[in-house]
């Protein structure tokens, strides 16, 4: 059970100044209107950053996820020599699934996986 307050960036309403990337979306609570809190009151804090995340440990992205899944993403162009396909080549090659802690829903993340090089 995760005790929650109301999101002091948004008031509790999810929305916050419009971008274009994700609209009105407030950052502080990835738009539920609430942010997960300890028994004292103070926002729980990320165990791991998304880069460096097993599963079972927690991530930030506007609320908090427990990592639930890792898993390699196959990317269906490697090795082609068609140019088109080597400049939308997939630019992650691991997919993360988080389960957000206040909501319960789930969310998917892309990394790339820290025993590859980053070209
Ligand atoms: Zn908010």
């Amino acid at each position: 059970m995760t005790t929650t307050k109301t999101c002091t960036r948004c008031n509790g309403t999810g929305t916050y100044s419009f971008n274009l990337k994700d609209g009105t979306v407030c950052y502080g609570c990835s738009g539920s209107g609430v942010v997960a809190v300890t028994s004292k009151g103070k926002k729980i804090k990320a165990t791991s950053t998304l880069r460096n995340a097993q599963i079972g440990d927690t991530i930030e992205a506007g609320n908090i996820y427990e990592v639930i899944s890792i898993a390699d993403v196959v990317d269906p162009k490697a090795g082609s020599t068609d140019i088109a396909d080597i400049l939308n080549h997939t630019p992650y090659n691991q997919q993360v699934i988080g389960k957000n802690i206040v909501s319960g829903k789930y969310a998917k993340f892309y990394r790339y996986s820290s025993q590859q090089e980053v070209k």
